[in-house]
């Protein structure tokens, strides 16, 4: 079964950032309304996520380390609807093949917390008590220790913390009833609050894409059936190369999905100067019924049932905002 993990550990943990982007998914599954991120050495010698959801019970540690083992889903039908961002169980056992990994974890009906170690091939998971607030906090050492391949393949520090920042920020984008924080080397990064009124939802979006985006975008509202689209985008007229901030969003996913990606350039197309790039943050939701998001593992993309309809109607609820602004 190890050797399953660490095949499996190639899909979905490619580096140092792909490892926080699962972690995170967990805390954001379990609740958590405050997250911490450390990360040394670029993440080569350690990321720690530390969260304050509802925690891992003692007696489901070792559970929540092994293969296919997931709280979320509970049968074929859940898969229909799939509302966490986890779903195959199988993140933690990836990562904790292929690195040095500790989990600590105390829900709220235990009062104290307990800790499980795995550690590459030998996954001898052993259990102690240990000190910890109600939530979880999850370290993993020396990712991919155990193979030099993969840990060659590694960028330099300042490269794979490029695409932590990167990640932190497309997920404070998606959360902002979140409070991230995120060190690097022990300095602090980055330090966004939790959202709670319309001043700090604005403050966030310049904190995220910049001052100058904040000032220009205008903000969408629009609603079609059961699908919602909310967000910012950039008039045409103030779209430039610098101004770059693409960032999508489906039920609270992120995503790169190219019908969205088609519809929002198509409202773009005509008014766009040829130098000039389009700049949104763009937020999707839509009945988790009649989208499919178990296409690939890494769950960038996802499948629309009604796809045309979902298009139609990012399309035509742009192009009209877009079409106001040029006026
Ligand atoms: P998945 O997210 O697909 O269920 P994972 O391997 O990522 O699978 O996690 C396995 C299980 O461990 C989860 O289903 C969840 O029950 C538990 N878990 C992992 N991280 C956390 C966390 N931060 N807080 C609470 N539970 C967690
Ligand atoms: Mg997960």
């Amino acid at each position: 079964p190890q050797l399953a993990n660490q095949i499996a550990a190639g899909e979905v943990v490619e580096r140092p950032a792909s490892v926080i982007k699962e972690l995170v998914e967990n805390s954001l599954d379990a609740g958590a309304t405050d997250i911490h991120i450390d990360v040394e050495k670029g993440g080569s010698k350690l990321l720690r996520v530390r969260d304050n959801g509802q925690g891992i019970a003692k007696d489901e540690l070792t559970l929540a380390l092994s293969r296919h083992a997931t709280s979320k889903i509970h049968d074929f039908a859940d898969l229909a609807h799939i509302v966490s961002l986890g779903f195959r169980g199988e993140a933690l056992a990836s990562i904790s093949s292929v690195s040095r990994l500790t989990l600590t974890s105390r829900p709220a009906s235990q009062d104290a917390a307990w800790q499980a170690m795995a550690e590459g091939r030998d996954m001898a998971v052993q259990i102690k008590p240990a000190a910890h607030p109600v939530g979880t906090s999850i370290e993993v050492l020396d990712l991919f220790f155990n193979t030099p391949a993969r840990r060659r393949f590694l960028k330099s520090d300042k490269t794979e913390f490029s695409h932590i920042e990167e990640l932190v920020k497309r997920l404070a984008l998606s959360r902002d009833d979140v409070s991230w924080t995120l060190t690097h080397n022990g300095q602090l990064v980055r330090q966004l609050k939790a959202v709670t009124d319309d001043a700090g939802r604005q403050r966030r979006i310049q904190q995220l894409c910049g001052r100058s985006f904040a000032q220009s975008a205008c903000y969408v509202e629009s609603q079609y059936e059961q699908m919602q689209l909310s967000g910012w985008i950039l008039p045409a007229a103030a779209c430039s190369a610098q101004l770059q901030c693409q960032y999508s969003y489906v039920n609270g996913r992120m995503m790169r999905d190219k019908l969205l990606n088609h519809a929002i350039r198509q409202a773009y197309a005509e008014m766009l100067a040829p130098e000039a790039l389009p700049a949104f943050v763009l937020y999707l939701q839509i009945d988790p019924e009649q989208v499919d998001v178990n296409v690939h593992p890494a769950k960038h993309e996802v499948r629309f049932h009604q796809a045309r309809l979902v298009h139609d109607f990012v399309f035509s609820a742009l192009s009209q905002m877009l079409t106001q602004t040029a006026q």
